[in-house]
Formats: structure tokens, sequence, C-alpha cells
């Protein structure tokens, strides 16, 4: 059989050249510049058309984890896909070393088939000074021969690994992380200005969660804020969901960094997609009151009930964010970062069709991933 094509018409779409109205051909799996004449039309006039998001952070959704078994990842995948997120990097959270090398298996799986794009692991080389949802118990050292069992038990796919760079065998573990093509970001740190920025020079090039879970800019001790902020080199994560960052923080974020190296994230955990109740983050117990993950005991945040879907319309809608520069943040840098901007990130020719119909408000109402709908176009 042949493959399917589709010309979305009449929708403002946006491209690395610019936003306008224009056809946007859909040939199988991928975006083309010349659909074959029977192609099927669709009219989407008064929507945007933009690529699809891609989550560098996220520990589940839809009521599930991806620290759980394959039914789990699949269901937490599926939630956030209908959110608009084609990409995902699935984020473990501290657990013992044995748990994590064998989640690390079961993830593998699903990057070797595509389905997610790698494996992220936030802890356990974290600060129990800046644990935040982490178990304290569990905390430990970033000792190179640790970070090199995670990377090995992920078999190629591990993507990105979190850690606090300043405690001991933080920066050699740095530089094994960028030997093997792993991400290194600083993150639930204690680090001051010049440890960050050791760490920076040693290869880190991602925050995790900027201003969470690390020391706040300080006139005085700038922190590791300031030196993430000001370094060409380093992607800065945020938390776009109102609650995770005062307005004026992501808006100050954003203009020192500019659009070019800010990545927004979910760092969901499984109620995003789903609503308020008890759940798990990891070994920990969460409670969820008015879309706030916060853990049972001690109340400290844990992850979010975001989804990209909210987070872009926030950009555009209350923080004053171009459309243009919010799919930079979601889409564009990091698509760069993971190295897959020949194949996603826009609707340019030759990449995958990972494609999001917005109406007038932002609001999502279809998903396209690699050509399929995997949330059914709604028109009004
Ligand atoms: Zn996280």
């Amino acid at each position: 059989m042949a493959a399917e094509s589709t010309v979305l018409t009449g929708a403002q779409v946006v491209l690395p050249s610019g936003t306008g109205v224009q056809d946007l051909a859909v040939h199988g799996a991928r975006i083309t510049a010349a659909p074959p004449p029977d192609a099927r039309r669709l009219d989407l006039t008064g929507h945007y058309l933009i690529p699809g998001f891609v989550d560098l952070h996220n520990h589940g959704g839809g009521g599930a984890s991806f620290s759980g078994g394959p039914e789990a990842v699949r269901k937490a995948l599926h939630t956030h896909r209908t959110h608009g997120t084609t990409t995902l990097v699935a984020s473990t959270v501290t657990d013992d070393m044995d748990v994590l090398t064998r989640q690390a298996g079961v993830l593998s799986e699903f990057a070797e088939d595509g389905e997610i794009a790698g494996i992220h692991f936030e802890g356990p080389f974290i600060s129990p000074c800046r644990k935040g949802a982490h178990s304290e118990a569990l905390l430990r050292h970033p000792d190179p021969a640790d970070v090199r069992k995670l990377i090995d038990a992920a078999r190629g796919q591990a993507r990105m690994v979190t850690l606090a760079t300043e405690l001991p065998g933080g920066i050699d573990s740095v530089r094994l992380l960028v030997e093997h093509g792993v991400i290194a970001a600083i993150g639930h740190t204690d680090a001051t200005y010049e440890q960050t920025r050791e760490a920076i020079e040693a290869g880190a090039t991602v925050a995790t969660h900027l201003f969470n879970a690390m020391p706040p800019l300080g006139h005085r001790a700038p922190g590791p804020v300031a030196a993430l902020l000001e370094d060409p080199r380093v992607t800065v994560e945020l938390i776009n969901d109102g609650t995770h960052l005062h307005p004026a923080a992501l808006e100050l974020a954003f203009r020192l960094a500019g659009a070019e190296r800010v990545a927004f994230i979910t760092d969901a955990m499984d109620a995003a997609g789903i609503g308020d109740g008890r759940y798990l983050l990891g070994p920990l117990e969460v409670d969820v009151a008015g879309g706030v993950a916060r853990l049972t005991e001690g109340g400290a945040i844990a992850g979010s009930t975001l989804t990209l879907d909210r987070a872009f319309k926030r950009a555009v809608t209350v923080d004053g964010i171009t459309v243009e520069d919010a799919v930079q943040a979601l889409c564009v840098n990091p698509a760069r970062l993971l190295g897959r901007w020949d194949e996603i990130g826009s609707l340019e020719p030759g990449k995958f069709a990972d494609v999001l119909v917005l109406d007038q408000n932002f609001d999502l109402k279809g998903v396209m991933r690699q050509g399929s709908w995997v949330k059914p176009l709604q028109l009004a």
C-alpha cells in the first residue's frame, strides 16, 4: 500500500525562516516538499501549525511513571503525546543503583524502538542540601565508576545525567559523561558560582530546572544561577507552570539566556494529565492538590503536573513570549541538544511529520506524530 499523503492548508505555519500561511505536506511519516497530486487536502484555516514538543525532563503522567514497568511507561508516554510531546526523554529519580540499572534496561528498549528519545538519570549523584523530592538515604557521591554503571546499563541510550558537580568525583564524572556523548546537567546542587564555572569548563551544558533545587541568586554569592545564565554554552531548563518560578524569574532567565538557550521542560510526575490525589515519585509519597505536587513528608515541591501544551500556552499568553521564541524553547533547542535536529524540531521537508495544530487561543486541537494522528483533530 502506498504511504498516505495529506496537505494541511490554510494554517499559519511556524518555520525557522518565519511564520506565514502556507501548505504543509505530509507523506508517510515525513514532511515533504513535493506531495503527490492526489494527496488529501485538509483545510486548517485559522489555526497554527508548530513542531511537536521535545521534553528533556519528564518522570511520568497519566497516573504512571517512567520508573515503572513497560505498561506504565507506555501509559505515561501516551499521556504526554496527547498533550503535544512527540519526543520525550524519560527521567528516573534517585533510587538504589540496582533499581536504576534495572530501570535503564526497561527504558533502553523503548529508546531502541524509537518510542522515547533516551534516558535522563536525575540522581542519585545529587546534593543532600538540595535534594528536593529525592530520597536522602539513597543519595551518593558522583563516583565515576557508578556513573559508568548507569551509562552501561542504558546500552547507548543514556542522554543526560543530572549531578551536583561540586561533590567528590563531580568534575571527573562530567568529563566521563562528555566522553560518552551524554549530556552532563548541573542540578540539585549546592555549588558556588566558581564551582559551577569549573563544571561548565569540564563540559557540563545543561542547567537542570534553573532556580529550583539550587542556591538562590545572591548579590555577593551569585551561585550557580549566575554562572549558568551567563555562559553561552549552557542551555537552561525552566519549568513554566506558574508554581516553580515566579513570572519575573522566568522573564529574567529568558531575557538573559535568550530564546536560543532556554528549554521548557515539564519535570512531570504521575499526576500530569490526571489531577489531584496521592501518588508515588520513585520511592516517595506525593500529594497533589490544586495541581501542585508536594512530598507528603516535609512538603517539598515534587515535580510538576505540567504538560508542554500548557507550558506553551502560558509562554505566549501570560509570559509575553512570542510564538516563534516559544517554539525555539520547546522544539528547536531540545532537538538540537539531543543531536536530532536533522529529524525533529522544525516543520521542514525531510523531517518527521511531528505536527501540532493549535487554535487562535493556543489550545491544542490535534497532534500528529510521524504522520499519524495521536490526538485526533478536533476542529470547531
Ligand atoms: Zn525531575
